[in-house]
Order: structure tokens, then C-alpha cells, then sequence
């Protein structure tokens, strides 16, 4: 693929607008607080900014996933974040994203980057978002990627990308 030298502060909240708005598309109701925290003096790296915004799609679109099916668990007095922050440490850049939504439980921690594994309904999820998300950070970037989880409290998944 083709790699450009950027600054993946800028391509954050690009590729949100792009999943937020595929999905309010669909449903007016839908609504998350979306919420930033950038490391402004962030190095530039070498990334494929296309694969690098299907990665975070594939999580933004858990994330709403996740978070409304709280919503729709806790009718009302509950709402939806989700929040990305940047760092830069040891020569690499990190960018986490999270979620307040259902969390994941700890005995399917290990499995969710499994090909076509899933826990959604037939039609609403095909198990292959978080598996090519893993490829193209770790096979085509070099790259680390991570969960964090506690069960009914949040997600949060952090990509870990090699400064050239
Ligand atoms: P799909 O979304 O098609 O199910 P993914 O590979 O994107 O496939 O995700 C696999 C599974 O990981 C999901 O079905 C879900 O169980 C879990 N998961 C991923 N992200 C989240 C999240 N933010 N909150 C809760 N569960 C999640
Ligand atoms: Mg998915």
C-alpha cells in the first residue's frame, strides 16, 4: 500500500465524522459525545492513511455498537461516549480509543481478534472488523494492538504505531 509521512492527529476525527455520519444515516437517534485529547507535538509517521482510517472505523463502529446497546439496556439516564486520546513514548505513537458501552467480558478478551468471531446477530456483524484491524496495524505497520476492558464500564482499544 501507499504510505505517507503525516500526522495522525488529523485523520482522527476525519475518519469519525465518516463512520458517525454512515450511521446516523441509518438512525436519527443516534447520538454519541465525542470527545479528543491530541498530543500536539506528535511526530509525524509513515502510515497508510486509508488502511489506517479502516482501522478506525472498524472501532468507532464497535464502539456505537456497544454503546447503544447500553443505551437500549438502560433506557435513559445513560450517555454514549466516546473519547480518543493521542501520546507519543519510546519511539512509538499511540491512539486510544474508548468507549463507555457494554465492555467486553474477560473470557472473550482473546478471542476478538479471531476472523469471524462475533457475538452480534446474524446480518449485524460478520466477525472481520477487529481481525483486519490487527493485520494491517501489525502486519502492514509494524504496529501493536491492544484491549482494555471491564465489563459493563468500557473498551478501550489502543494502537501502538512505530515511529520511522
Ligand atoms: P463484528 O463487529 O462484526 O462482530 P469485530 O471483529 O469488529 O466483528 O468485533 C468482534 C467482537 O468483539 C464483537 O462482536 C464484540 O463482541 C466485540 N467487541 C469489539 N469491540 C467492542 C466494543 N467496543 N465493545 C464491546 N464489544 C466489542
Ligand atoms: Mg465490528
Amino acid at each position: 500500500g501507499e504510505k505517507k509521512l503525516i500526522n495522525i492527529n488529523s485523520l482522527i476525527p476525519e475518519y469519525f465524522r465518516l463512520a458517525y455520519n454512515n450511521v446516523q444515516a441509518k438512525n436519527k437517534e443516534f447520538n454519541v459525545t465525542f470527545t479528543t485529547d491530541f498530543d500536539n507535538s506528535l511526530s509525524k509517521i509513515e502510515v497508510n492513511p486509508l488502511e489506517l482510517g479502516r482501522v478506525l472505523v472498524n472501532i468507532f463502529n464497535n464502539a456505537f455498537y456497544a454503546t447503544q446497546q447500553k443505551k437500549a439496556q438502560l433506557n435513559g439516564q445513560y450517555q454514549p461516549e466516546i473519547s480518543v486520546s493521542t501520546y507519543q513514548q519510546n519511539g512509538h505513537v499511540e491512539i486510544k480509543v474508548r468507549d463507555n458501552g457494554t465492555g467486553i467480558p474477560e473470557n472473550l478478551k482473546n478471542k476478538i481478534f479471531q476472523p469471524f468471531f462475533t457475538t452480534k446477530p446474524t446480518g449485524q456483524g460478520t466477525g472481520l472488523g477487529l481481525s483486519l484491524a490487527y493485520d494491517i496495524v501489525t502486519k502492514q505497520h509494524g504496529g501493536k494492538l491492544k484491549v482494555e476492558t471491564k465489563e459493563g464500564e468500557f473498551v478501550e482499544f489502543i494502537v501502538i504505531l512505530p515511529i520511522a
